[in-house]
């Protein structure tokens, strides 16, 4: 499901040319097609109706306010892994009682604003953190709703930096240690256990490891009710692929996964927590950038464009492919190294990728960049961050202007002595 097509050799994102977003706002900057992620929203709900479901966005893949109102009006909640997000969700209109708060390391001080605005449940990955959540809850007088971040040792088979649910990873509760845990939180005054939760890592591409979790999780499930401790609602994370690929390398998608959840759930009574965050928004995301020149290098081209690795990080930090993509397109195919201006070899988007020939001044567009690109920019080498366009049949919206070199640097302050 791509946002883009050409008419007349131009690209379009819905049925808006590039080139007149690039009228206005100067490269590089983010576009999102919002029918694209309304169209991967209702996959998952259209694909999901025989089971109590709320999709919680995990709003960490793109937490810009316009991206988490898209999903919001259409009923989605949100995931949330600090109180920056937390406040983002609250601001774009989530409702407190579709929000879930994951991560390994809340603070007391993030644990009471989320108490104060009545989240539905943390998800809680360690005992200290349960300890802390119990003292604050009293102290406020509250009760906290939570699952335990389960880990079930399952080997999501993905990059090693995004892979969660190995016992070596850092994130959840030993599945071997869950049965204790529950018992002493059952018994806590300022807790209530509601669930539980798993999210074995992201970008999978083989639905095997989502459901050898799934069967772990619902036998602990069945275990827990032996010993009258109900489960009520069962978080199974996110973690869909997308193909990044212009062949596909992503076995599955939406409706397969969810036939699946349904059929592992069915008979469990409970309602499902979705934290899908790449799946509803990667594909739905271009980043448009300018040649600035091209380079003959002694074996090979290089094009040297005007977006760089602090704009878009995946393909230094994952060694990611994104499709590479001319506004205007031709016939006459080149090979080049793909690559930014920051002072690093790593800033490279591609190599040895043969693309339609391209010149100083061209436009291209890096596809399925909408989750995990704008929201891990930096402002690396001084460089000011880059616009978001949301557009929407043919019409398009600023939903963040670029920053100026003033407020940026004003940033910093000398120090009393200087
Ligand atoms: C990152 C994350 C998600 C979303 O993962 P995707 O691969 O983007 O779907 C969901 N839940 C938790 C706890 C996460 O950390």
């Amino acid at each position: 499901m791509n946002p883009y097509h050409y008419k007349n050799n131009q690209l379009c994102i819905e049925n808006l040319a590039i080139k007149q977003i690039e009228k206005t706002v100067k490269t590089p900057f983010y576009c999102y097609s919002q029918s694209t992620i309304h169209g991967a929203y209702q996959s998952y709900t259209s694909n999901l109706q025989q089971l109590d479901t709320m999709i919680c966005y995990a709003v960490k893949a793109n937490s810009n306010q316009a991206i988490i109102k898209t999903l919001a009006d259409l009923g989605s909640g949100a995931d949330v892994v600090s109180e920056g997000e937390l406040r983002r969700a609250l601001k774009a209109g989530v409702q407190a009682q579709k929000i879930v708060y994951s991560g390994v390391a809340k603070t007391s001080h993030e644990i009471q604003f989320a108490l104060e605005n009545e989240i539905f449940q943390f998800n809680v990955e360690s005992e200290n953190e349960l300890d802390l959540l119990n003292q604050v809850a009293c102290q406020l007088n509250k009760k906290a709703a939570i699952a335990f971040r389960i880990n079930p040792d399952v080997d999501a088979h993905t990059h090693e930096k995004i892979s969660t649910g190995k016992s070596e990873n850092k994130f959840g509760i030993p599945i071997s240690k869950a049965r204790d845990i529950y018992r002493k939180a059952a018994n806590l005054e300022g807790i209530i256990v509601q669930g539980v939760d798993v999210h074995i890592g992201s970008q999978l591409t083989d639905l095997a490891p989502f459901q050898m979790a799934f069967d772990r999780i619902k036998l602990l499930v069945l275990d827990l009710e032996k010993e009258n401790i109900s489960i009520n609602v069962i978080d199974v994370g996110g973690g869909l692929g997308v193909n990044y690929e212009n062949h596909e390398n992503v076995s599955y998608g939406i409706e397969a996964y969810c036939q699946m959840l349904q059929k592992a759930f069915a008979d469990m009574n409970c309602k499902i927590i979705l934290e899908p965050g790449r799946s509803l928004v990667a594909n739905s995301g271009l980043l448009i950038s300018k040649v600035i020149y091209t380079k003959q290098g002694e074996d090979r081209d290089f094009l040297i464009i005007d977006a760089a690795m602090n704009d878009l990080i995946r393909p230094s930090m994952y060694d990611a492919y994104h499709d590479i993509l001319p506004i205007s397109n031709s016939n006459n195919q080149a090979t080049y190294d793909i690559v930014g201006p920051v002072c690093e070899t790593g800033d490279t988007f591609a190599r040895n990728r043969t693309i339609p020939q391209m010149n100083e001044g061209d436009l291209l567009a890096i596809a399925t960049v909408g989750a995990y690109g704008s929201v891990m920019a930096s402002t690396y080498n001084t460089r000011l961050q880059i616009p978001e366009v949301l557009v929407k049949d043919q019409t398009s919206s600023i939903i963040k202007a670029r920053t100026d070199y003033e407020t940026l640097i004003n940033q910093d302050s000398l120090a009393s002595w200087q």
